[in-house]
């Protein structure tokens, strides 16, 4: 078959994997590699959350891609159509229940002029950081998480990051050992997390948006349900980026991420009360999350219920 054959059969079944797998396979033997991997990151997208251990390699491989390709072939294939958001396609309010999937562009300014902040604050060995201060306003909505990086800054006291366009913060927050002081009031389009948020031991004024958290008693904005990834889907993920490792939010120990066992539990952080998303090694880590969990207020749970539901089912049980 050739390849706008191929083409067309891709486009006709979006959601199946078997045409997008032979039409990588059909660009690479034409020696066009981008393209290739491109398809397959197209694959891997829609079994990956942003929570897990290869989004950020999944980031950095669309947007370097994205870079190679002609722009009459991408229009032809649209990787809308498979899941890929930009920050600019969703609006700031939340969809109620669920993960914000908008796709960080790592090649855009915006993007390199924060990374350029956060190192910057790791050679200085700063105490203090706003890392959004010389990103162009214009420009800010183009960002929706922190570099992976901002984990290096092992002096940190203190992180501005007021009326910030964050939707999700990295798992590396967790290593910010000194960090005190973390201001994200006016942060709006960020409801939750990450578990390892509960390592930074030593924060103390933790400043956030109540009303846009999942599982807020007010608002009663639902959590998103935690299901586990399609496996065929996470199989190219592996052959493209190898395994993702992480620490398990239990018992700390290295492990191989596959998705299976994420949960939300809701813990006092310093002042507030927020929702946490945790990514755990084992079902018996699952059964340990609670009393591992600082402060938790709830069981762990994998959301997909409103909150009257989640207290109904507290309540019966
Ligand atoms: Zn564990």
């Amino acid at each position: 078959m050739d390849e706008q054959a191929l083409l067309r059969q891709v486009l006709r079944h979006p959601g199946e994997l078997g045409p997008l797998l032979v039409y990588a396979d059909c660009l690479d033997l034409q020696g066009r590699a981008s393209a290739a991997e491109m398809v397959r990151v197209l694959v891997a997208l829609p079994a990956l959350q942003p929570d897990h251990g290869h989004w950020h390699a999944m980031e950095q491989a669309f947007s370097r891609c994205l870079r190679q390709m002609s722009p009459t072939w991408l229009a032809q294939i649209d990787p809308a159509r498979f899941g890929r958001r930009w920050p600019s396609d969703l609006p700031i309010s939340m969809r109620p229940g669920q993960l914000r999937r908008e796709i960080q562009d790592t090649v855009d300014r915006p993007w390199v002029v924060l990374g350029q902040a956060i190192d910057e604050a790791r050679r200085n060995g700063a105490e203090f950081v706003a890392p959004f201060r010389n990103v162009n306003r214009r420009q800010r909505h183009q960002v929706v998480t922190l570099p992976p990086s901002v984990g290096q800054l092992v002096s940190l006291k203190r992180m501005r990051l007021y009326d910030s366009p964050l939707v999700r913060l990295p798992a590396e927050i967790g290593t910010c050992a000194e960090l005190q002081t973390l201001d994200l009031l006016q942060s709006v389009r960020l409801s939750w997390f990450p578990h390892e948020l509960t390592r930074c031991q030593l924060l103390q004024d933790f400043r956030v948006n109540n009303r846009v958290l999942f599982g807020n008693p007010m608002t009663c904005l639902a959590f998103p349900r935690l299901d586990p990834p399609d496996p065929e889907r996470m199989v190219v993920a592996r052959t493209l980026w190898g395994p993702a490792l992480r620490r398990c939010a239990t018992c700390d120990t290295e492990y191989d991420d596959r998705g299976l066992h994420r949960y939300w539990i809701t813990a006092r952080v310093a002042t507030e009360t927020v929702p946490l998303l945790a990514n755990l090694c084992s079902a018996a880590c699952v059964e340990l999350l609670r009393e591992e969990t600082p402060g938790a207020t709830t069981d762990p749970h994998r959301g997909g219920d409103t909150i009257r539901d989640l207290e109904r089912s507290r309540s019966l049980r």
